[in-house]
């Protein structure tokens, strides 16, 4: 700037150019903030003061410069020439401008110019007003900027993209979007986002969408399902931001959306298989126990006592024994689908693996529900099942237990097992629901359980003998070995008040052995004892394939003649015996063993069982004895009957329990060859019986 310049502006104004209306705008001029200046030709002429606070220069520096001086070099000017002809046509610019600041800084500036007029013409002058729009300018450049890379960004995206309005209708899409479901951009954009929502989805996703809008949330994350062209189903993980105005009502929602449908579908088929089982695709016992868990959880609200029911077919081990695995597996599906239909609206029905089925009746349940279900299941079961070709009638055993206040999944199913235990020592096909008197007679069990452990430590159990006698002349033949318990309180126990818990806990094994073993060392050790001797052995020891062998092993042991000794199974023990018991026990036989069946009449096969096994005796139950004194009962008729049958097929014929000699003589008028029971002598010591040689 020339430095000889008047620092007056008004000197430095030509007068014949002063005008009373310019004068009031420069006054205005003067206490704008804006820059406003005057020029003649191209030269200025007058400028504000607000200049010095704009742009760093007095304006005695500016006036008499060109007023191109205050462009910012390293622009586009090409607007200048144009701009000067509108003028000098006569006609107001408007222009965006970048200005230098005295220290070379420069900044954006609107200017609008007006040429100066006079009588209608122009007088080669213009009046130029220059407004700062630095910050609307970057912030406008940003914006364009932004919003180009956004597009740019939101098309080649590899996650899908949408644009929707507050009506959920579609704005804008992207590629990955349209891939995913399927569908053409035009077939998107202009639609409602619930063309692509699946079904199942759109009530949430609305909802979500209206929170959205309303301010209630700004933004969220989930798995939503949607539908592509095709109406397959699709897994996204979509995360939802809103836009919103100044106001704060949402302009827009953005929608990103990660296609995790092979993740989820394959994650949500493991996590189907982990929850069922297999066979029957019930709920498998950890989804079972956790469906107890949620509902004892105390933190819910209280909704009542939760029931459980165990249920455990009868017998079912028999199916698996005489028609195999396949039509046990066949079985226990047909008998999944019976639980299902009678139950499973309500309740979760469960599979705990083999026959064991556990139900968790709706809540809240009393006893009059799990009675209620206990009745359904077992009436689901009434009609026969067609498996592998064969017609098989089935129930089942149940036990209910509803939760008490600290109940926790495993106590409470316990507590159903407890119960189902009951049903079972009650006969099967039946049900009970716990109470504590059986949560004490289990622990009571328990108590005995340990205490037989100890007693078989410290040798505490021996044996009795009981007399058979010839019912022809009254001569004692054999005896029978029953156990006896020296209990160290108790004094000496009978195997009533034991044996079933050395069952349920396979000490009677141990037990049998110790039996037979002290037995056989007794015939050996008894010379003068010429008599058979009966021993017992129950299910739970046929069971085990190595009874046998360890049978035959402990007699050839001790070295006695095995035709002394008989062997007593019930036909229970032989039918619930899941391993075909022919061959064991012809090996017996063949050693010259007797075979008797005891507890005769009770069981349900007894005809087939003394075809079919290399039975040697019998041994009817005391049951038929004690009520003889009606001949007309059906039980003398059955006496009677099953006397023949044993004699018919050569069957020695031991009647059990006699107590009287009527009795005594009923029975051999029957044709019962051997009698045993009080009257001949109560179980005592051998050396009771016989004089023991030391
Ligand atoms: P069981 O084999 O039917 O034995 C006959 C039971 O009837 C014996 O009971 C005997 O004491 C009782 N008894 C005998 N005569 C009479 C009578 O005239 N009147 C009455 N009311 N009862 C009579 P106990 O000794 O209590 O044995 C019960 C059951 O325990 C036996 O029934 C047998 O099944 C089982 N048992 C006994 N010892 C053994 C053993 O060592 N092993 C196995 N597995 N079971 C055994
Ligand atoms: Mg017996």
């Amino acid at each position: 700037m020339e430095s000889e310049v008047v620092p007056q502006q008004r000197r430095a104004s030509d007068a014949h150019l002063e005008l009373t209306s310019e004068e009031r705008y420069r006054l205005l001029a003067e206490n704008s903030s804006d820059i406003v200046y005057q020029t003649n030709g191209l030269i200025i002429q007058w400028i504000s003061p607000s200049v010095t606070q704009w742009l760093g220069w007095q304006p005695y520096e500016l006036i008499g410069a060109p007023a191109l001086s205050l462009l910012a070099p390293d622009q586009d000017l090409s607007w200048v020439t144009g701009n000067r002809d509108q003028l000098l046509a006569g006609h107001s610019v408007v222009q965006e401008m970048e200005l230098i600041h005295r220290d070379g800084t420069k900044r954006w500036f609107e200017g609008r110019a007006r040429p100066m007029m006079r009588e209608g013409d122009a007088v080669g002058g213009f009046m130029v007003g220059l407004h700062d729009v630095h910050e609307q300018r970057l912030s406008r450049r940003a914006l364009l900027l932004s919003e180009k890379r956004y597009r740019s960004a939101m098309q080649h995206a590899g996650v899908g993209m949408a644009l929707i309005n507050p009506k959920f209708e579609i704005v804008n899409v992207n590629e990955a979007l349209c891939e995913f479901v399927g569908r053409t951009e035009d077939e998107l954009i202009g639609g409602s986002w619930a063309l692509v929502t699946n079904g199942d989805d759109l009530e949430v996703e609305s909802e979500l969408l209206d929170r959205v809008v309303h301010g209630d949330l700004d933004t969220f994350r989930r798995v939503q399902r949607f539908t592509d062209a095709s109406g397959n189903m699709l897994y996204g993980d979509v995360t939802v931001a809103a836009a919103r105005d100044d106001d704060g009502s949402v302009v827009l929602l953005t929608k990103q959306v990660v296609d995790i449908t092979e993740q989820t579908t394959s994650r949500r088929r493991l996590a189907d298989l982990a929850a069922r089982d297999p066979l029957t695709s019930l709920s498998n016992r950890s989804t079972v126990m956790q469906a107890i868990e949620r509902s004892l959880d105390p933190s819910h609200l209280d909704v009542g006592r939760v029931g459980v029911l165990f249920a455990d077919l009868d017998n079912f081990k028999l199916i698996n024994e005489t028609l195999g695995h396949i039509a046990g597996d066949e079985l226990l599906k047909a008998v999944a689908d019976r639980f299902t239909t009678y139950l499973g609206r309500d309740a979760i029905v469960g599979r705990f693996g083999g026959d064991e089925f556990v139900i968790v009746a709706p809540q809240p349940a009393d006893e009059s529900l799990l009675t209620y279900y206990a009745h359904l299941m077992t009436q689901s079961l009434k009609d026969d099942f067609m498996i592998a070709g064969r017609r098989v009638v089935m129930t089942t055993s149940v036990g209910a237990a509803l939760s008490r206040p600290g109940s926790t999944a495993t106590g409470l199913l316990q507590d159903a097992d407890v119960a189902l235990s009951e049903a079972k020592r009650d006969g099967k096909a039946r049900w009970r629901i716990f109470d504590l008197s059986m949560a004490d007679a289990a622990m009571a069990r328990l108590e005995t359980e340990g205490a037989l452990r100890d007693a078989l430590d410290n040798d505490e159990l021996t044996v009795f003998y009981q007399p058979v006698h010839q019912l022809a002349d009254n001569s004692r033949v054999g005896f029978e070995a029953l156990v006896r318990w020296n209990h160290p309180q108790h004094g000496l126990l009978t195997p009533g008040s034991f044996l079933a818990v050395a069952e349920e806990s396979s000490l009677i094994t141990v037990i049998g052995e110790k039996v037979l073993a002290r037995v056989c060392r007794d015939i050996a050790n008894t010379p003068n004892m010429t008599e058979h001797v009966a021993v017992n052995v129950s299910a739970i020891e046929l069971a085990h394939a190595e009874w046998i062998d360890r049978t035959i092993g402990t007699i050839n042991d001790s070295g006695i003649d095995p035709t002394r000794l008989i062997i007593e199974l019930t036909e229970t023990a032989v039918m619930s015996t899941r391993r075909d018991l022919r061959a064991d026990l012809t090996r017996l036989r063949d050693l010259g063993i007797g075979l008797h069946v005891d507890d005769f009449g009770t069981g349900y096969s007894s005809i087939s069982l003394l075809r079919d096994l290399p039975v040697s005796g019998v041994k009817l139950d005391q049951s038929f004895v004690s009520s003889l004194s009606e001949p007309d009962s059906p039980s003398y008729a059955l006496a009677e009957g099953l006397a023949s049958l044993a004699f018919a097929i050569g069957l020695i014929g031991v009647a059990e329990g006699i107590e009287t000699p009527v009795q005594s003589a009923f029975l051999r008028g029957m044709g019962w060859t051997h009698g045993q029971g009080y009257l001949f002598g109560k179980p005592s010591e051998l050396d009771e019986w016989i004089s023991v040689s030391a």
